[in-house]
């Protein structure tokens, strides 16, 4: 089973790498992708907790933003950690998260709700990459509201008043940063409506001009009818197609290993890196 896009506690997942990995290893997964939001922090203790025939495909979830303002999240797999470039690319995204997260508050203070910086600091694991679902688990802590899901329905979503975003590179620009860091890029779950406004069919272009590799297809927030379409946008532009859970541990209903990708479509992911960076014991 090859489950390529997770997430632990260095961003905003609630299983620290070790136990996801022991996870992964127990549930049957052979090749787990690692990929935290604009963050490899995870990466040294998933390697050092590796252990049977499970493999690594280490990675990140890059925050992007189109120039229609579009937020959309980029798969790096199986790129050189120690490259400037993107690790700037990913510092820069993570730093700006501050002062967002400084503002989404203020914004709901002026809505009188009593939550602070402080009560997100609490709510947030040290060294991770600072999200929303802080900021959710520090309303929940506070009895604000009762859950993530809560959160993200109302007060905290892309289209409340009290949201902001965050800097982020153009998803080609991202793709580039991946790909001159030797990675391949995958875009995840593209069509996934039920999040808010989406990439459109005619976008994919521009993408797979900047180097593109693959589409995540198989993702619980696309329906049928959106996996149909993206399985005839993947097959016109000759891109891989994987499936994945996106597992944030409690943080989320998904389930490690709930959608995956077909071996024949890894390999041919695999086989674009620069080099080959599957990490095994
Ligand atoms: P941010 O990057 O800070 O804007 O937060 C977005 C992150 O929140 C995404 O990466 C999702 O994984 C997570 N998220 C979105 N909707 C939900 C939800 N309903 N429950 C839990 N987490 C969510
Ligand atoms: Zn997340
Ligand atoms: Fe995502
Ligand atoms: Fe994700």
């Amino acid at each position: 089973m090859i489950d390529l896009h997770t997430h632990t506690t260095c961003s905003d997942g609630t299983d620290s790498p070790l136990t996801l990995v022991k996870k992964a290893a127990s549930s049957g997964i052979t090749v787990l992708g690692l990929t935290d939001h604009d963050s490899t922090a995870g990466w040294a203790e998933a390697v050092a907790s590796l252990h049977g025939k499970l493999q690594l495909a280490l990675g990140a979830e890059v925050s992007c933003l189109t120039e229609d303002g579009v937020s959309v999240h980029m798969l790096g797999l199986l790129f050189d950690g120690e490259n400037q470039p993107l690790q700037q690319l990913l510092a820069d995204s993570r730093d700006t998260r501050i002062p967002r997260m400084k503002k989404m508050i203020e914004n709901l203070q002026g809505a009188g709700f009593d939550i602070t910086l402080e009560d997100v600091a609490a709510a947030t694991p040290l060294g991770a990459t600072l999200g929303r679902p802080h900021l959710a688990d520090a309303l929940v802590a506070k009895k604000i509201i009762s859950s993530r899901d809560e959160a993200f329905a109302g007060l905290i979503n892309n289209e409340s008043p009290h949201y902001v975003s965050h800097f982020a590179p153009t998803p080609e620009d991202s793709i580039k940063a991946i790909r001159a860091a030797g990675g391949v890029a995958v875009i995840a779950h593209p069509f996934a409506s039920r999040r808010g406004q989406t990439l459109t069919p005619e976008s994919f272009n521009s993408l797979v001009a900047a180097g593109l590799n693959g589409i995540e297809v198989f993702h619980r927030d696309q329906s049928e009818e959106e996996r149909t379409q993206l399985l005839l946008i993947a097959r016109e532009l000759d891109l891989a197609i994987t499936g994945s859970s996106d597992y944030h541990g409690t943080g989320k209903l998904n389930q490690l290993g709930e959608s995956t990708t077909a071996a024949a479509e890894w390999e041919r992911l695999e086989s674009m890196a620069s080099h080959r960076r599957v990490v095994s014991r």
